[in-house]
C-alpha cells in the first residue's frame, strides 16, 4: 500500500477480529496518512477510524469513509458553498467543500463522509434561485467495488443479497457512471486554459 510506505516512522499492525485491525502510529504526523482516504485494497474499500485510548473493540462500528464528491448539473446561481454543503449533506456529513473552479470542471466537488451500507445516491432535488424545481447528479471518486444492483459498496451482483425480482423491476439503477477519476493535474489544466 502507497499510504503505508509514505510513514516517516513504523507502524505496527495487530489483527484483533477477522478483518479488523488495529494500526498503532508512533510519530503524530503519520495519522495525516487518514487524509488519503478511502483506502482501497483490489478495489474493496477499507474502512479506517481513529481510535481513542479506552475504546473497547465491541463498541467500534465501522461504517463511514470519506469520499470525494461531485455535483454536476447545478444550476449556475447554485454554484456557491453554502448550496454545494446542503445538498452534500444529504450524503452526510460534510468535510470540506472545493472553490469554484468553473473554468476546469463542470461540476463542484466536496468531501464528505458516507455511510458505506447506505445505497449510493445518485440524484438528489434542489430549487434554483427562481424558485424552480431541478435535479442535480452525483459521482464519485475512488469508488471501490460496489453492486450495480442495490448501490452498496463491498460486493457485486454476484454477491447480492437483493431479492433478484426486486432488482430486475426497476432496472439497473446504479452503474460505471457513477465513477468520477479523482482529479489530478489541476495545475496543468489551469495553465493550459491560460495559455
Ligand atoms: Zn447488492
Amino acid at each position: 500500500m502507497n499510504q503505508v510506505s509514505a510513514l516517516s516512522k513504523k507502524a505496527i499492525f495487530r489483527e484483533i477480529e477477522n478483518n479488523m485491525f488495529i494500526i498503532q502510529f508512533f510519530h503524530w504526523k503519520d495519522k495525516e496518512v487518514l487524509n488519503g482516504r478511502p483506502w482501497c485494497f483490489n478495489q474493496y474499500l477499507i474502512l479506517l477510524q481513529e481510535l481513542g485510548p479506552s475504546v473497547q473493540p465491541n463498541d467500534i462500528q465501522m461504517k463511514t469513509s470519506p469520499f470525494w464528491v461531485r455535483i454536476y448539473n447545478l444550476p449556475f446561481d447554485c454554484r456557491t458553498k453554502e448550496h454545494v454543503t446542503i445538498l452534500a449533506s444529504k450524503l452526510g456529513e460534510v468535510l470540506e467543500v472545493e472553490d469554484d473552479i468553473i473554468e476546469w470542471d463542470r461540476s463542484m466537488r466536496a468531501r464528505v463522509m458516507l455511510d458505506t451500507y447506505k445505497p449510493l445516491r445518485r440524484l438528489q432535488k434542489t430549487r434554483n434561485k427562481k424558485g424552480e424545481t431541478c435535479w442535480v447528479e452525483f459521482k464519485y471518486e475512488r469508488l471501490p467495488f460496489f453492486c450495480y444492483k442495490c448501490g452498496i459498496m463491498g460486493h457485486t451482483e454476484r454477491d447480492c443479497q437483493m431479492k433478484e425480482d426486486e432488482g430486475e423491476e426497476k432496472g439497473r439503477q446504479w452503474g460505471a457512471w457513477l465513477k468520477a477519476s479523482p482529479r489530478k493535474g489541476m495545475k496543468i489544466g489551469r495553465k493550459k486554459s491560460s495559455n
